[in-house]
């Protein structure tokens, strides 16, 4: 289904938890998060079922699971395994911090899962326990391995770009595409939820960052695709931006958002939020239906930050990126 302008809408993306098993600088404070969301108020794995069903019947085709970390959400490969038998839905993916992708990889490619995203924004086992708060390198490239091994492919590998942090790291990172068939994705750091980059590390737009590489060749835009694509001469793999702040990529967005207290998010920059979990847990399937269509009509055309537009206050734990 298309919302007012055009776009048709085939993404649906879901916060499974909040909690996470990393404390990443730019996204959750150390430690004493305090407003953790209560269990209770947490989607159940049937209000979740419950809105892929619907979401299938408005044309969402593609599912992606995400978090806080979605590799902590209890029985999680269940959760894939019954979306993976709802009609329409042909594909499932999830982004993960990769630290028990290694342990995990096997359940959940047969349960269902098609791909993975894994979110790594450093090579060095002390900058990413620094960033991470505490997290390990080696089962995160253990995590990749696995992955590659079990077929959950194309793997994506998403770096957060911040100046003075990895900017010593682009050019590994980007070589990391010439001899693997892995897609290394350039985020640029957004300004959501929490943050405590202690004032070191910074923004760098990914125009500074696509200067550094001139050998890099542009690749055909495919619809799906929110990354400006690119590849070294002969590579394997391929180099992306995702430019939310410097070029943002509305108009050809084509997915909503659920939060995992049961709140629809038209749009990843805009406060707005709508709440399902009342119409999930006691409504009817045709009012399930009905109350997700009428979420359509929420989205704005482009978000407004480039404008001067306060960023919204959810953190990105509770709304999974
Ligand atoms: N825990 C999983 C992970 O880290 O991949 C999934 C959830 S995480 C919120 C999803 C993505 O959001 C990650 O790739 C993370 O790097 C990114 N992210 C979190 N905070 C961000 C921020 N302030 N700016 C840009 N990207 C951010
Ligand atoms: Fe956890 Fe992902 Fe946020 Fe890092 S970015 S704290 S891994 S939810």
């Amino acid at each position: 289904m298309e919302d007012k302008f055009g776009r048709e809408i085939d993404y649906l993306r879901i916060s499974v938890t909040d909690r996470c098993n990393l404390r990443c600088r730019y996204c959750m404070p150390a430690e004493g998060y305090g407003n953790l969301i209560p269990h209770d108020q947490i989607m159940s794995f049937e209000d979740i079922i419950r809105l892929v069903q619907a979401a299938a019947k408005l044309g969402i085709k593609k599912i992606r699971l995400t978090g806080g970390e979605p590799l902590v959400r209890r029985s999680i490969v269940e959760l894939i395994r019954l979306i993976n038998e709802i009609d329409g839905i042909q594909q499932i993916c999830i982004t993960t911090n990769g630290q028990r992708l290694a342990d995990m990889a096997d359940d959940l490619k047969a349960a269902g899962l098609d791909r993975c995203n894994i979110s790594l924004d450093t090579l060095d086992p002390k900058k990413y326990s620094e960033i991470t708060r505490g997290g390990d390198l080696s089962k995160v490239l253990e995590g990749i391995e696995a992955a590659k091994r079990v077929g959950l492919l194309p793997i994506k590998i998403n770096v957060v770009a911040m100046k003075g942090f990895n900017d010593d790291e682009f050019a590994d990172l980007v070589e990391l595409t010439r001899d693997n068939d892995i897609h290394v994705r350039f985020i640029e750091l957004m300004p959501i939820g929490h943050q405590d980059l202690g004032g070191d590390y910074g923004f760098i737009s990914n125009q500074d960052i696509l200067a550094q590489f001139p050998d890099l060749i542009p690749e055909r835009k495919t619809e799906e695709s929110v990354a400006n694509e690119y590849r070294l001469p002969g590579a394997k793999g391929k180099v992306g931006f995702i430019s939310a702040l410097s070029n943002h990529f509305c108009a050809t967005c084509n997915k909503i958002r659920m939060t995992s207290d049961g709140k629809i998010k038209p749009c990843l920059h805009s406060n707005e939020e709508i709440d399902m979990m009342g119409v999930l847990r006691s409504g009817t399937d045709e009012e399930v239906l009905e109350a997700l269509k009428a979420t359509y009509g929420h989205r704005e055309q482009h978000h407004h930050l480039n404008e001067g537009a306060a960023p919204i206050d959810r953190d990105m734990n509770k709304i999974g990126g």
